[in-house]
């Protein structure tokens, strides 16, 4: 059933190429264009030169015909042209104003509209989940554009070049940032058809990899062996990756379970796996010899359907075929958006703000270093046998800790038997962390404390009127440790989003650079929590195999990344692939990515596993932001250990604001973003554990 309805989808997808007709392709435009900078220059001045070129470059880039012909535009430029400082001072004052007024109240009705999904206040009636899943900023762009607000700014404000904000940032004023800001918000417009695309390929490939299960009581060994308890059925790949982890303390077979998942992943990525076991109970599989039969017993209510075909007829690369579809999405809206023409330099430029080479060295710095072999032989030597491939997911280093998880759970039950309790609470915590006690009741009470219903989060406002959401969860029987450890966390979030909103200086500047940064800041929350129960911080031996547990999974998530970035190249490259060149290609990169730097290590070439990441079919080059936020967590975290007074140091941190990230980790550190200081933990706590 799955595969039909991709085939369908994808047909759906493409069917419409056309989009709005682009003005730059009309005759007339290009003439307007110098007739236009020539009326402006003469009516303002010689010195307005260069921004009515760039105005009027940038707003031809967008214009279409249905926004007006010739006599349109010019009448268009002529009027919003703002060609002296004092109006184009108000124009941007009133712009940042009602911009905060748009996203701080469009994200009330969001938080509003979601809340009886996202709390747990009691049941969910079918209506909710439809207010849920309204989003109320899903049409902004298109509403800009055409009301043409979008071109007055366009016209007005310039649009940079990450290249600019690099070389040319660290001069800016923060006005000038903070325009650069306001310019991005209308970098790209793409037509709603174009963007139906996408938002089609999107839920194609988010479904084809939802439905990716593994029922593991299925699967035999050569002797007919099942491993793996009945009912268990796991997600690929998360759910794959962590049994494997879940199995380095099981000393009786969790070596043979965790070969056997090797061997399922590698058919996962090479589509060898039979498509009849795909999310299917009632089949019995042996991955070795890849034979299938009907399920000897069954773990599941309902029988097999009648119909059941049971054939060892591989998966036929549909895994490619979505990414593919993905790809040509894309592509798409390529041409809409100018000044990032492809993927990959929306995902680098503007994204994330890092440019793709740098990223790349940085990622290859920690996996060529020598503390990775230096970290292997410590590894091997503690699991007592040369390593296998699959211990990219070791995960031994964390240490256990003085107290159990039960021990502080009756800890914070006591301490917060309602979300209330832990509210009224903030300020003291925040005394604790370091926060002078005026600043944390400030800071507190501007965060509401809900229970969740899934896991935490925390919504920061966008307007300075509004508050933070802190949400965890809270049992009837007060808050466990789970959810007191991830209270924490969002708490660091609520901390970060208060100052960097209300206490900011250019609302456009609002927050962090990308979300790796809130969340490092988050993480220097969560890694105090014994402290604020009172209890020992992790000692010097528990803070070294913390460093290293960093390390290791830096280099593993930082080669999974090099296999991502690789495979979207490789597909510009060869944009009419079809979906089993794509997976010969991507077979290559991944071998390739391990034998330069896990081959020797590991003695054993050509293995294919740094493609099994879900990710890298349905987030399109999202994987790089996990090891990019190590290091930016560990330069943080290095920081604020060396400089002290973490309150201070903290708000000084949040106030550089939605800057681009290596100046913020400059004026925060002293430093670019980088792997150094991730290296240099790895380094000590080597010397300490070897
Ligand atoms: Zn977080």
């Amino acid at each position: 059933m799955m595969k039909r309805l991709t085939a369908i989808a994808l047909a759906f997808a493409f069917s419409f190429l056309s989009a709005g007709a682009l003005a730059s392709q009309q005759s007339w435009l290009n003439e307007s264009i110098g007739e236009m900078e020539e009326a402006l220059v003469v009516e303002y001045g010689e010195e307005q030169r260069a921004r009515v070129q760039k105005g009027l470059a940038q707003i031809a880039d967008f214009w279409r015909v249905e926004d007006g012909d010739r006599e349109h535009f010019e009448s268009f430029v002529v009027r919003n042209f703002a060609g002296d400082q004092a109006t184009l001072d108000e124009m941007f004052t009133r712009y940042e104003k009602l911009m905060e007024q748009l996203d701080g109240h469009l994200l009330e009705i969001l938080i509003s509209f979601r809340e009886q999904s996202d709390l747990d206040i009691g049941p969910i009636l079918p209506f909710d989940e439809v207010f849920a899943a309204y989003d109320p900023f899903a049409h902004i762009g298109d509403d800009f554009f055409a009301n043409k607000l979008a071109f007055i700014v366009l016209l007005n404000f310039p649009i940079t070049t990450l290249d600019e904000r690099l070389t040319e940032g660290e001069n800016w004023t923060r006005r000038q940032w903070a325009e650069t800001r306001l310019a991005g918000r209308f970098s790209r417009r793409v037509p709603a058809d174009v963007q139906q695309a996408v938002t089609t390929a999107d839920a194609v490939t988010s479904q084809y990899i939802a439905e990716y299960n593994i029922w593991m009581h299925h699967l035999l060994t050569d002797e007919g062996e099942r491993l793996f308890p009945e009912g268990m059925k796991l997600l690929s790949h998360w759910n794959l990756r962590d049994e494997i982890k879940a199995n380095y303390g099981n000393p009786d077979n969790g070596l043979d379970k965790q070969r056997m998942i090797q061997k399922v992943m590698e058919r996962i990525i090479d589509q060898s796996i039979p498509a009849v076991v795909v999310d299917n109970p009632h089949v019995d599989w042996d991955p070795y010899a890849n034979s299938v039969r009907a399920a000897a017993v069954s773990d599941v209510d309902e029988p097999a359907p009648d119909d059941l075909a049971i054939t060892d007829a591989r998966e036929p690369d549909t895994r490619y075929e979505v990414l593919l579809g993905r790809f040509k999405a894309e592509r798409m809206v390529d041409q809409y958006s100018p000044t990032a023409p492809s993927r990959i330099a929306r995902s680098f430029n503007e994204n994330r703000e890092l440019p793709e080479e740098r990223v790349v060295e940085m990622f290859e710095a920690v996996l060529s270093s020598p503390l990775l072999a230096r970290t292997a032989k410590l590894v091997e030597k503690r699991l007592g046998r040369p390593l296998q491939p699959f211990d990219i997911w070791y995960n031994g280093f964390r240490s256990a800790g003085t107290y159990s998880e039960a021990q502080l759970s009756v800890m914070t039950k006591a301490r917060y038997p309602t979300p209330a309790a832990y509210e009224a609470d903030i300020p003291n915590l925040l005394v604790g962390l370091g926060f002078e006690e005026r600043r944390a009741k400030e800071l507190a009470a501007n965060i509401v404390v809900d229970p969740a219903r899934g896991s935490g989060h925390a919504w920061g406002a966008s307007m300075r009127d509004a508050k933070a959401h802190l949400r965890t969860r809270v049992g009837a029987d007060g808050m466990d440790y789970k959810g007191y450890n991830i209270a924490v966390h969002e708490m660091g979030h609520n901390v970060e989003q208060t100052i960097s909103l209300n206490d900011i200086d250019h609302y456009m500047l609002q927050g962090v650079p990308n979300t790796a940064f809130t969340e490092a800041l988050a993480f220097v929350f969560q890694a105090r929590d014994l402290e604020l129960l009172g209890l020992e911080s992790p000692d010097e031996e528990a803070l070294a195999m913390r460093a290293l547990d960093d390390y290791w999974g830096a280099a593993e998530i930082g080669a999974v990344a090099l296999v991502d970035i690789g495979v979207w190249h490789w597909m510009y490259d060869n944009p009419e692939a079809t979906p089993a060149e794509l997976k010969a290609a991507t077979l290559d990169i991944a071998r390739d990515v391990w034998n330069r730097y896990f081959a020797e290590i590991y003695g054993v070439e050509d293995v294919t596993l740094l493609g099994v990441y879900s990710h890298m079919i349905n987030r399109a080059i999202y994987l790089p932001d996990y090891p990019i936020g190590a290091m930016i967590s560990r330069q943080i975290e290095e920081h604020l250990t060396d400089a002290g007074d973490l309150g201070a140091e903290f708000e000084r941190m949040c106030l550089a604001g939605s800057i681009s990230p290596d100046l913020w980790m400059q004026k925060a550190t002293g430093a670019p973003v980088g792997p150094e200081a991730l290296l240099n933990a790895a380094d000590r706590a080597l010397d300490r554990l070897e």
